[in-house]
């Protein structure tokens, strides 16, 4: 079975976003839990964080199929001393507020090296700074999601996933979220079939499909290896509607939250309906 939803609004508290995400047929949804553009926020009210787990199951939805995303401030990799103190903080404060609220997965960009570091360098310090986390939270996988290669972005290459999961100690703690988005804009063209197969072929040879637990499900404004990170709304952009198709009816990714990060919201209740619609049988 496919859960499919969106990034959703939580603006005026996290019982939003299940609202939001009901309002556009969603059975899967993401949501920023504290704000994505700070250092630090407010520590979740204890009312808060038993109103969001009540309204989840009175909504019907299930919280392996919620999504939290990290604040695009944090950098595991950072090369500065301070940048990489505030970084470990905030994405504890992410873990453990995805814990407080019963969900079981939290999504992340890897890093960046400015430059100033080798990938390898970077990619183990990512993994290191993960096993800190791991170490003082439970039941929440780190989720780390592959990029575009926008600048000095790692996570762009399979290979760079599974070096941070090859250095995590738990390896039952972290998995992977596929963007298609950043996938094709990294350079797998999956527009074609036989890209799509190649593609996913070389996920499981590289990383293995037993560690992918989430996907991003975009189009993508930029054409194949642009590394640039631009979503397009679902079949009207690079990747277009044939892959759709192809995903929709792919069982590797059954049984995972699939989150639209497509530019209009007004869209997401037709997007969603339109991929439930191209399921075969
Ligand atoms: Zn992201
Ligand atoms: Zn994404």
């Amino acid at each position: 079975m496919k859960y499919i939803g969106a990034h959703v609004s939580a603006s005026g508290g996290i019982c939003n976003a299940i609202l939001n995400a009901e309002a556009i047929g969603a059975n899967a949804f993401a949501l920023f839990t504290r704000n994505q553009r700070s250092w630090v926020s407010k520590p979740l009210a204890q009312e808060e964080v038993a109103a969001f787990r009540k309204l989840l199951v009175e909504r019907g939805f299930d919280p392996h199929y919620v999504l939290p995303h990290d604040s695009y401030l944090i950098n595991l990799g950072s090369p500065d001393g301070e940048t990489l103190q505030k970084s470990r903080a905030a994405f504890l404060d992410e873990m453990q507020r995805a814990e407080q609220l019963g969900l079981h997965l939290m999504n992340f960009h890897p890093g960046s090296h400015l430059k100033k570091m080798s990938e390898e360098d970077c990619l183990d310090q990512i993994a290191g700074e993960i096993n800190l986390a791991l170490a003082k939270t439970q039941g929440v996988t780190a989720v780390i999601e592959n990029t575009a290669g926008q600048g000095s972005n790692l996570g762009w290459k399979f290979e760079h996933l599974a070096r941070i999961i090859d250095g995590v100690d738990d390896k039952s703690r972290v998995g992977v979220c596929i963007d298609t988005c950043h996938t094709i804009a990294a350079g797998y063209d999956i527009s074609t079939e036989m890209g799509y197969n190649f593609c996913f072929d070389e996920f499981d040879r590289i990383v293995g499909f037993r560690y992918l637990r989430a996907i991003h499900l975009n189009d993508s404004k930029k054409g194949s290896g642009s590394h640039v990170d631009r979503h397009e709304t679902l079949g009207n952009g690079a990747i277009g509607k044939a892959f759709f198709s192809r995903f929709m009816n792919d069982p590797r990714f059954d049984g995972m939250p699939i989150i639209l990060e497509t530019p209009d919201p007004a869209l997401w209740k037709e997007e969603i309906a339109w991929l439930r619609g191209l399921l075969a049988g």
